[in-house]
C-alpha cells in the first residue's frame, strides 16, 4: 500500500510512520529526516537548507521534489510506502502524481494546543529518529536514547519561534491539501490525540490490514 501521512508538525505522523512501517512493511520516507540527515553530514545539500529548515520554513519544491522522485525509483518502493512529510504545497502533490499512485491520504487531525504541547517537550534520536517526550515519554537516562543508545537532542526547529512558523507555514500551504485529496476520495481522517497504541490500532482497521 502506498501511503502519505498529512497532517501539522507534532500530530505524531513520524512515530506513527515508524509503527506502521513494520506493520505494513513498506518503507519509511520521511523528507524531514532526509533534510535532517544531510544537515548533519553537512553535504551540499545540507548546506543549502539548513538554515530554512531550522527557521521552520519550507524547502524550495524543486529540490524536494526532485529528492521525492530519486527516492520513489528505487526497488524497495514499488509496491508500497509511507510518505511522512510530503507533500507539503499542491504543488508536489501535482508532481507526486506525475511519477506515482498513492491508495491513501491519512489525514492526521490534531488541535493547535495539543501539537504546541507535544513539540515543546520533545527529544528527538539522532541514530534511529525515535521521539521521545520531557513529560509523557522520558528517557530513562537523560540525553541517551534506550532504543539504540543514540544521542537524544531538541530539533532546533521544535524551539518556540520556528514551531510558530511551521504551524502558520502548515495552514497556509499545507492544509489546502485535505480538502484536494478528499475531492479525489483518498483522504481518510484520524484522530491523532490518543495514545500511541491507540492510534495504531485505528489506523489498522481503518487501513484492513
Ligand atoms: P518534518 O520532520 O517533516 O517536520 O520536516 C522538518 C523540516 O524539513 C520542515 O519544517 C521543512 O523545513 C523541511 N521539509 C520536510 N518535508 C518538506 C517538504 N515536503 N517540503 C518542503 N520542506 C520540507
Amino acid at each position: 500500500m502506498k501511503l502519505v501521512f498529512l497532517g501539522p508538525p507534532g500530530a505524531g505522523k513520524g512515530t506513527l510512520a515508524l509503527r506502521m512501517t513494520k506493520i505494513l512493511n513498506a518503507p519509511h520516507i520521511s523528507t524531514g529526516n532526509i533534510f535532517r540527515e544531510a544537515i548533519a553530514a553537512a553535504s551540499q545539500l545540507g548546506l543549502k537548507v539548513k538554515a530554512i529548515v531550522d527557521a521552520g520554513k519550507l524547502v524550495d519544491d524543486g529540490t524536494t521534489i526532485e529528492l521525492v522522485r530519486e527516492r520513489l525509483a528505487r526497488a524497495d518502493v514499488v509496491d508500497s510506502y509511507i510518505l511522512d512529510g510530503f507533500p507539503r504545497t499542491i504543488a508536489q502533490a501535482e508532481a507526486l502524481s506525475g511519477f506515482s499512485n498513492i491508495d491513501r491520504v491519512v489525514n492526521f487531525d490534531v488541535p493547535d494546543s495539543v501539537v504546541i504541547e507535544r513539540l515543546s517537550g520533545r527529544f528527538v534520536c539522532r541514530k534511529c529518529g525515535f521521539n521521545w517526550h520531557k513529560t509523557f515519554n522520558p528517557p530513562e537516562k537523560d540525553g541517551v536514547c534506550d532504543k539504540c543508545g543514540g544521542e537524544v537532542y531538541t530539533r532546533e526547529d521544535d524551539r518556540a519561534e520556528a514551531v510558530k512558523k511551521r504551524l502558520d507555514v502548515y495552514r497556509e500551504q499545507t492544509a489546502p491539501l485535505i480538502e484536494y485529496y478528499r475531492k479525489k476520495g483518498l483522504l481518510v481522517d484520524i484522530d491523532a490525540r490518543p495514545d500511541v497504541d491507540s492510534i495504531v490500532e485505528n489506523l489498522k482497521k481503518l487501513l484492513r490490514t
